[in-house]
């Protein structure tokens, strides 16, 4: 059977509190959508979301949590905390958060763990740089990163969503072409059904220059189940576009 669509709105630190109010009106406006949605805002805007999107088909999450239970770890937001506003889905292990905040592959896992521990659905992001892709490092630097959460999440792994976001599409409107990103897809699918019998239901979600005009032809690839999606979420007819595509 095939999976449902998710795409996944990652705002990243962008926004304020008048032009969330706008955005989300026009979202809901545009709905309901057959995919499942989602959107993920920064910390200080979550409960605004979630006020707005009360009663609504429309899931909200944030964009990162601490891999810490709680204590003296100042600046982080724990996954309890995030659950306790009835947050459902959390974004682990970005690309901006490897490369400017040196999370290592580890860290990425034990976030997406004690996501898992509050029932929050963790997007663990995984891809490889330009430098990576140009030294034919591609699969052996996603295998390695989802590696490092299969191995710590054990019976667990099916409950997450994988995002495949190579480095060099982020941002830069060089999006990866549908058959590259299926062939990594399809590589992480079998590297999720080594380890699970239920891999077959997971979604793993492509993101990279994910645009209203290229969403169908990535989302038809068979292994590719939605996108994570960054700039084209700040417009609420492109989000709606993308939402709309492959379904
Ligand atoms: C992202 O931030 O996860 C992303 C994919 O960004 P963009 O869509 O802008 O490339």
């Amino acid at each position: 059977m095939a999976r449902r669509k998710l795409v996944v709105g990652n705002w990243k630190m962008n926004g304020n509190r008048a032009g969330n109010v706008e955005l989300l009106a026009g979202l809901k406006a545009l709905g309901p959508f057959v995919a499942d949605v989602v959107v993920c805002a920064p910390f200080p805007y979550l409960a605004d979301v979630a006020l707005s999107l009360q009663g609504e088909s429309i899931a909200w999450g944030a964009q990162d949590c601490s891999a810490h239970e709680s204590g003296a770890y100042t600046g982080e937001v724990s996954a309890a905390m995030l659950a306790e506003f009835g947050c459902r889905y959390v974004i682990v292990g970005h690309s901006e958060r490897r490369a400017f905040h040196a999370e290592s592959d580890q860290l990425v896992a034990d976030k997406a763990k004690a996501a898992l521990a509050h029932r929050l659905t963790p997007i663990v992001c995984v891809g490889e740089t330009l430098a990576e892709r140009e030294a034919g490092q591609t699969d052996v630097v996603v295998k390695r990163q989802l590696s490092a959460v299969i191995h710590t999440l054990g019976h667990c792994v099916p409950q997450m969503v994988v995002a495949y976001e190579p480095v060099w599409a982020i941002g830069t409107g060089k999006t990866a072409t549908p058959e590259h990103a299926q062939a990594v897809h399809a590589l992480l699918l079998a590297q999720l059904g080594a380890a699970s019998p239920k891999a077959s239901d997971m979604r793993i979600l492509y993101g990279g220059s994910v645009k209203a005009d290229n969403a169908a032809s990535l989302f038809a690839q068979p292994d590719i189940d939605g996108g994570l999606i960054g700039g084209a979420s700040l417009k609420a007819a492109d989000f709606a576009a993308i939402c709309r595509a492959g379904v």
